[in-house]
């Protein structure tokens, strides 16, 4: 019985685990390893681009930010975001009712308990944040909640 119950712990964890590899391996385009982009990003960047975490809510400087421009991915430069899109959500994460075309990919994230709609660069396959459905009903109804620290900002050309 003892050898049956570690069996099973241990098919369970060796499926757990295939299937994260899964999700994280998926084709993007730029393929690096985790101490390469250690090398390359921040620490903030990195724990939210490539270990899904959250910046503290108002601590982004691109929450205030109206001129027009683009946000681009912090890791890879992939275009995401247009000034235009943005909108006050008073969440304090930069938030915008839609991406880019192509831009993202989509994945599903259940680690609240719920389900949730995960924004990743379509490119690198970063994290940048979440997808939920209270956006402004007068345009998407979709509120993307985008971790600042995942992007980058190019002002538009005068
Ligand atoms: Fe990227």
């Amino acid at each position: 019985m003892k050898n049956l119950i570690i069996t099973i712990v241990f098919l369970s964890l060796i499926s757990c685990k295939s299937e994260a590899q899964q999700d994280e391996n998926s084709d993007f385009k730029i393929q690096k390893t985790e101490e390469e982009w250690k090398a390359e990003l921040t620490s903030k960047e990195f724990e939210v681009l490539r270990k899904a975490g959250t910046e503290r809510p108002f601590s982004s400087p691109l929450n205030d930010i109206s001129e027009p421009g683009t946000f681009v991915c912090a890791a890879c430069g992939n275009e995401l975001y247009r000034t235009k899109h943005k909108f006050k959500s008073g969440t304090g994460w930069p938030s915008f009712d839609r991406a880019i075309d192509g831009s993202l990919a989509l994945s599903s994230d259940k680690k609240l308990g719920y389900e949730r709609s995960e924004a990743l660069c379509g490119d690198c396959g970063g994290h940048l944040g979440h997808i939920f459905n209270d956006g402004p009903e007068e345009t998407t109804g979709k509120r993307h909640c985008i971790n600042g620290v995942a992007l980058d900002f190019i002002p538009e050309k005068q």
